[in-house]
């Protein structure tokens, strides 16, 4: 994990989840922790004090649930899990920890039937059309369409008491309809999945490389940068980029960029790199 400067436009704590400081847990509005984020496995915490989310199910339900566990948040506790689609590193752990759990499981559309379920098991499939917003519990989501190669892929944004937080990742590039929809975030979690030398040179079949790079592949560090250079906002306090390749990406590498891109912007952002095998701090608004 690396952090740049860290000044936040809004007072910006970093806490467990578990009350164990009650006077942080009682006034803590909004609440985010990457649990895991790589190609090999995705899933975000997005809660409240009172609605608390997984957005994707990428780990195994026992790795998902020490994970929660470890930044104080009980797996029986969450309201909903939230796919973005249906590619194994979102959806793993999905069957196990549904089946566990048995709360409602948001998914677009499409991408419902593209997920498979055992013979013996009706999962609470709340589907949506992908491009709506529906309220759960006290969090306003919004779907938005990503380009990607699955069936109806989406990102989120989520938005309580004032505070928006966004996750874009699995996208060929960065189309207008989805800059739009980061507009404001307060907290986002972009992907930076392959550095392009990284990933001519490396040892993928030519086939998969040409998908990586594709329109429907996955964000280079160098479109991330792009963004952060042209279209990164001051109101995102904190950038959190993920979902990295382990055979064509390095954090160094990434971080390099972003940092780079962060200070031709001069702005006081704070810079974080999702790791796939521990959670990042939990961030409290
Ligand atoms: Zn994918
Ligand atoms: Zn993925």
């Amino acid at each position: 994990m690396a952090s740049a400067t860290a000044i936040s436009r809004k007072p910006l704590r970093h806490a467990s989840l578990s009350g164990s400081n009650e006077a942080e847990e009682s006034c803590a509005i909004f609440k985010l922790s990457v649990l895991a984020s790589s190609s090999s496995g995705n899933s975000t915490l997005v809660a409240t004090d009172s609605t608390r989310l997984l957005v994707d199910a990428g780990l195994s339900r026992k790795e998902t649930f020490e994970r929660l566990n470890a930044i104080g948040v009980e797996p029986e506790t969450l309201t909903a899990i939230l796919i973005t689609h249906e590619h194994s590193d979102h959806i793993a752990g999905l069957q196990a920890i549904a089946k566990k759990l048995d709360i409602p499981i948001y998914v677009s559309r499409m991408t419902a039937p593209a997920i498979p379920w055992p013979e013996n098991f009706i999962p609470k499939l709340e589907s949506f059309a992908a491009g709506s917003s529906f309220p759960i519990g006290d969090i306003d989501v919004t779907s938005f369409t990503i380009p990607h190669d699955a069936v109806d892929p989406v990102g989120y944004t989520f938005r309580s008491q004032g505070i928006k937080i966004a996750i874009a990742t699995d996208l060929g590039y960065m189309p207008d309809s989805v800059r739009v929809h980061l507009r404001g975030s307060d907290v986002l979690l972009l992907e930076s999945n392959h550095d392009l030398d990284m990933l001519k040179v490396g040892p993928y079949p030519w086939s998969i490389k040409q998908r990586i790079m594709g329109r429907m592949g996955h964000l280079s560090n160098e479109v991330a940068c792009a963004f952060i250079q042209d279209d990164l906002e001051s109101t995102t306090s904190t950038l959190i980029l993920g979902h990295l390749s382990a055979q064509n990406n390095h954090p160094a590498i990434v971080e390099q960029c972003a940092r780079q891109a962060l200070e031709g912007r001069s702005l006081f952002t704070r810079l974080v790199i999702a790791e796939p095998k521990v959670p990042t701090e939990t961030f409290v608004y």
